[in-house]
């Protein structure tokens, strides 16, 4: 294979980029991820302030990328992100990240019918819809990829995270389903599967020295993953070099979901 073109198939040069919830975390990582990358990038949160801060920083780095505030769990902000998505990218888009998601930590029986509309908006009807969405954007640029980010504990019972591993299973299977349904349409679905990575989510593990030692033994790697490791293996599924890959469901875990620990 020729040098030059081999370099094409290991790079996103020339594409455009949705990441839902870049101002933190393993979105803020994807979104460098890219960018670095070569492809130009639209990202969104809820909080105006640090939205600014982090499209400054990223500005200095001379890196591509623009922002809206945008609460993906209002169907009608959804609308509005994927109108301006539209715009600015004259209607194509290459590829779509599902990232911006939470988690409720209580015991099943202690969770409100609040904490369940919360998290499937936030999680799941959020992504489906956004791909929805995003498909003629995504079939129009004519190598579309969709990356979802679950979470092991859609495969994995993990204590007192019933509803947020329900919406995370329910993205696994949704990737299988896309990955079927729009394969015809050049749209690729895969989705990536991180365990625990230290990100302002999982402050309360991270801070408490005992929590942190119990999770890290759970890991057959002995650390927590840090959210870099998670964007690589996210734009790699992006690249021309994954073209084959299709409807998969990838952990970036240390192994922590295959480990009888
Ligand atoms: P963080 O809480 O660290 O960051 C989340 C990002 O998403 C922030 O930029 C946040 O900005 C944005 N966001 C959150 N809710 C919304 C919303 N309703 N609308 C728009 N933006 C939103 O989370 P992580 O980086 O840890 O998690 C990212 C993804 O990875 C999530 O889907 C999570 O479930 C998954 N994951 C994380 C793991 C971990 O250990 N960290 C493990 C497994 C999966 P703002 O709050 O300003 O809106």
């Amino acid at each position: 294979m020729e040098k030059s073109n081999r370099a094409q198939r290991w790079s996103l040069v020339g594409m455009t980029a949705l990441v839902t919830g870049g101002t933190k975390g393993i979105g803020h990582a994807i979104v460098e991820e890219l960018a670095e990358l070569g492809a130009v990038v639209h990202t969104c949160s809820r909080n105006e302030a640090e939205l600014n801060k982090c499209l400054q920083k990223w500005a200095d780095m001379d890196l591509l990328v623009t922002g809206s505030v945008c609460d993906v769990s209002s169907r009608a902000e959804r609308e509005r992100l994927m109108e301006r998505v539209r715009s600015i990218f004259h209607g194509k888009l290459t590829i779509l990240i599902n990232n911006a998601g939470t988690g409720i930590v209580k015991p099943t029986l202690d969770c409100t019918a609040e904490d369940y509309s919360y998290l499937m908006a936030t999680n799941l009807e959020s992504s489906f819809h956004l791909s929805q969405m995003a498909h003629p954007l995504l079939k129009a640029s004519g190598r579309g990829s969709i990356v979802f980010i679950s979470s092991i504990a859609g495969l994995v019972a993990v204590k007192n995270l019933s509803i947020y591993s329900a919406t995370k299973g329910a993205l696994n299977q949704l990737t299988k389903s896309l990955a079927c349904e729009w394969a015809n349409d050049n749209i690729r679905t895969n989705c990536v599967v991180p365990g625990p990575i230290a990100t302002p989510l999982i402050q309360v593990v991270l801070e408490d020295e005992e929590i942190k030692a119990k999770e890290v033994l759970r890991v057959p790697l002995g650390r927590i993953g840090e959210p870099e490791e998670v964007a690589s293996l996210t734009a790699f599924l992006c690249m021309p070099v994954a073209c084959y890959i299709n409807g998969q469901v990838i952990c970036v875990d240390g192994g922590r979901a295959i480990y009888d620990s």
